[in-house]
């Protein structure tokens, strides 16, 4: 599958995908595009801005996704004015960002953004640091150089995302090959690829994501390089590299972006600690992240609600028992072991993905609730039923499972707990009190007395 995924389904033509100064246009009758498919607001800000003389065109994901007959997920467009003549012209209009300046055309809940045609930096830009800087390893820091349609085409990443729609004349202007990759179903960065991965290196996330999401082959000159350059990740802001997370895991195909992350190792630099529990467990690690990403893929495809921290806690739980082991080996008691390792690895990952407090506290709430569900003596097992975190901890539970480790069948016990009636669960309890329910359940494996569970165990939680 992946070997497929990366090969080049027809070699570049020599020349074609060079920058080219004329588009290739594309008329009403030679493309599938019908302008009644676009976001009516977004036809209606391209109409608004041509009439002011403007030039301006639906662009990116939304022209892409239907050539493909996917439903766009929000609507793009690119325009000669600059953001303050956008605004202008529109009362429900907001400039946004820094790094990249925007206007965001409101119509209720939908969100149109309008972003105007840019160039790429030359040598003369860089004393202009309000408009334009790079760091030392080339990277991007500001772009808002202005530039023409053409050159707005060449600073845009894939060929793919650089088809421009008038829904005026319903005809596609396209300046690098995009039709062609489309149609043959390849991602190709515009420009030379280690250039443009240097300038953002997201870009080389974003090449997975759309790969993963579009079931699109990676051209080879596209994919050669991403391995060497992968470590560049670890210079992206935190916060941004979260948002990017979630648009792979929760795409729908983040089972498939997970394997392609691994294999161009650009997963040790978005989950450093995690890498290395892969290294380590492989096969453990490998099918409780993937199981993890498959069930978040079917639930988008079934449109339930995913929650992104049931995920993290899925992706970094295979590198809580080597650090858990490390506290202990330093004298730390079991259970402020399993906290310490949890809060440290948390941290830690936040160093690269910056998950917000909202999703980092479930997190721990998941982890927590693995310690707690093999206590269910006395009233525990009630208790816990109630307990609002319960259903995430009991699917968390099922996954590890499901990945081979051994709860003691603790999965099943809680599935015929939930089915009982009142009596049948009285008799489950009961039947506890003759085995040892502190064994299985978390990295620890050790058996102790109940005497020492008493002690130890659970007024930690409490
Ligand atoms: P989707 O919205 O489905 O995730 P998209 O292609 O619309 O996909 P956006 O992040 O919305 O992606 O960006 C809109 C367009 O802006 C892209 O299609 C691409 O042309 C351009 N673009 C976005 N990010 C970059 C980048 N890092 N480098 C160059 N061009 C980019
Ligand atoms: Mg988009």
């Amino acid at each position: 599958m992946l070997k497929k995924l990366f090969q080049s389904f027809r070699p570049p033509v020599p020349g074609q995908h060079h920058r080219r100064t004329t588009p290739e246009v594309i008329n009403k009758s030679q493309h599938s595009l019908q302008r009644h498919q676009f976001s009516r607001h977004a036809v209606n800000i391209v109409e608004r801005l041509q009439s002011a003389g403007y030039q301006a065109y639906l662009v990116g994901g939304c022209v892409r996704d239907l050539m493909l007959g996917i439903t766009p997920k929000d609507f793009d467009v690119a325009t000669s004015a600059t953001p303050e003549q956008v605004r202008a012209e529109f009362r429900n209009a907001r400039i946004i960002g820094r790094r990249f300046k925007l206007v965001h055309v409101h119509f209720g809940r939908e969100i149109i953004e309008v972003a105007t045609f840019r160039a790429h930096h030359s040598e003369d830009d860089q004393g202009d640091n309000h408009r334009s800087s790079h760091n030392a390893s080339g990277r991007i820091l500001r772009d808002n150089v202005y530039g023409t349609l053409e050159e707005d085409a060449q600073r845009r990443d894939f060929t793919i995302n650089a088809l421009y729609y008038d829904p005026v004349s319903e005809r596609i202007l396209d300046y690098a090959n995009g039709v062609h990759d489309v149609r043959n179903r390849l991602l190709r960065l515009i420009g030379d690829p280690t250039h443009r991965y240097q300038e953002d290196p997201v870009r080389m996330l974003r090449a997975v994501r759309f790969a993963a999401k579009l079931d699109f082959g990676i051209e080879k000159h596209t994919v050669q390089p991403i391995r060497e350059l992968a470590p560049l990740l670890r210079e992206i802001p935190p916060a941004r590299l979260f948002e990017e997370s979630l648009k792979l895991f929760l795409s729908g195909q983040g089972a498939m972006a997970f394997e392609m992350l691994v294999d161009l190792q650009l997963f040790e630099p978005l989950f450093p600690a995690s890498a290395q529990a892969l290294d380590e467990r492989p096969s453990y690690t490998h099918t409780l992240i993937s199981q993890a990403l498959t069930n978040t893929d079917l639930r988008v495809k079934q449109g339930k609600p995913v929650t992104p921290a049931f995920l993290f806690a899925a992706l970094l739980w295979p590198a809580l028992p080597a650090r858990v082991l490390h506290l202990q080996n330093q004298g730390v008691p079991p259970i402020p072991a399993m906290n310490g390792a949890a809060h440290d690895l948390i941290a830690e990952q936040c160093a690269r993905i910056a998950i917000p407090k909202r999703f980092t506290l479930p997190i721990r709430e998941i982890w927590d609730m693995q310690e707690r569900l093999p206590r269910r003596s006395g009233k525990r097992a009630d208790q816990l039923l109630d307990n609002p975190r319960f259903r995430a901890g009991y699917d968390f539970l099922l996954l590890r499972e499901s990945a081979g480790e051994e709860t003691d069948d603790l999965g099943q016990w809680w599935t015929d707990y939930q089915d009982a009636n009142d009596s049948q669960r009285r008799d489950m309890i009961r039947e506890l009190g003759s085995r040892d329910e502190g064994t299985g359940a978390g990295p620890r494996k050790r058996k102790r007395s109940p005497s020492k569970r008493k002690r130890g165990g659970d007024e930690a939680f409490e």
